[in-house]
């Protein structure tokens, strides 16, 4: 990696080399891999030592599945839906099973995935039986006459592909519905029940280069009128694209919709050529001049994982073939 980013740096120097340059210049052929669960209000004192253990080992439990897939030359494609699908069926986050409640007491999910190798995308909204939507998303993108789908007909699709269909009341947890009560009882916001963000979203580069991103939600506590946030939205929630990065991000999803968080950093590694890490945290801060809250992870083409938040915490962790395996929640970690 550093070798490199040395050769980038002669290259600029001389660019009438660089063509020959590059051609000599093996491609990278490193893997890497960032995954979040939620940003928020996480703060050590919120959290028992019992329930920070449960989170740090549900998160590495799905580092080490999108890290598997990678490890054994799997696309970043497969290895964010592996990242995607555990974290969906894991209660503990808002995606899949445990999902937050509508006001009207029902779950409806949200998911978006993107491969940037074409820049093909899948995306649904609002379905209530479909037990992986990140699946869904992945199949509305394979079949390729559409890119969205949401409510009733996405479902449709879902049945016509064979994807597994469950009963409603299989997303619903106990601990969701109460925060919903606490809410519509105290009349709070929804950050205020939930101290965070749970989405769960995945990037990764693999070793042939290929970048993916993708973004599973049930969405805030007490959304009504059939809202949709920024995670099924291509270009806010997630965005890949081989020629600079993959973004998967998790917030207020209205600031996040009218930040295009995730197309945003990329088109600024392309055009003004910032670095990711550079590119991310103009974005967040952009998010948070408008009033947003939350965070993303992205990785860049040559495999930089990186995370970037205005919250005290994002539940996160990140993985590459150089041997990085970490988690992490609270800011400064
Ligand atoms: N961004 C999601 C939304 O607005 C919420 C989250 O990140 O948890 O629907």
């Amino acid at each position: 990696m550093i070798r490199f980013s040395a050769l980038l740096a002669l290259l600029a120097l001389f660019p009438a080399a660089s063509l020959s340059a590059q051609e000599a210049a093996a491609p990278p052929q490193d893997w890497s891999l960032a995954i979040h669960g939620g940003a928020g209000t996480l703060k050590r004192e919120n959290m028992s030592a019992e329930q920070e253990a449960e989170y740090r080992a549900a998160m590495q439990a799905a580092l080490d599945a999108g890290a598997k897939v990678l490890r054994e030359g799997g696309s970043a494609m497969d290895a964010v839906e592996a990242v995607i699908v555990l974290l969906e069926g894991d209660p503990k986050f808002n995606a899949g099973r445990g999902a937050v409640f509508t006001w009207d007491g029902k779950n409806e999910l949200d998911s978006s995935i993107m491969d940037g190798s074409t820049r093909a995308a899948g995306a649904v909204a609002g379905v209530t039986i479909v037990r992986h939507p990140i699946r869904l998303a992945r199949a509305v993108m394979e079949d390729g006459r559409h890119v969205f789908l949401s409510g009733a007909g996405a479902e449709q699709f879902a049945a016509e592909k064979g994807l597994e269909i469950v009963p409603p009341e299989w997303f619903a947890t106990e601990h969701r519905r109460q925060q919903l009560e606490k809410m519509k009882a105290e009349n709070l916001a929804a950050l205020d029940v939930e101290f965070k963000f749970g989405t769960v979203g995945a990037v990764a580069r693999d070793a042939a280069g290929h970048l993916a991103a993708g973004t599973s939600t049930g969405g805030m506590t007490g959304k009504r009128w059939g809202r949709i946030g920024d995670s099924p939205v291509i270009g806010a929630g997630t965005w890949a694209d081989d020629r600079a990065c993959a973004v998967s991000a998790t917030g207020s999803g209205e600031y996040f919709i009218r930040a295009g968080v995730a197309h945003a950093i990329c088109a600024r590694m392309l055009l003004a050529g910032e670095g990711v890490q550079q590119a991310a945290d103009a974005v967040i801060a952009d998010v948070g001049e408008l009033g947003g809250d939350g965070g993303v992870i992205a990785v860049s083409k040559d495999g930089e994982a990186v995370f970037s938040f205005n919250t005290p915490g994002m539940y996160r962790g990140r993985a590459t073939s150089e041997g990085v395996n970490e988690v992490a929640i609270f800011a400064g970690e």
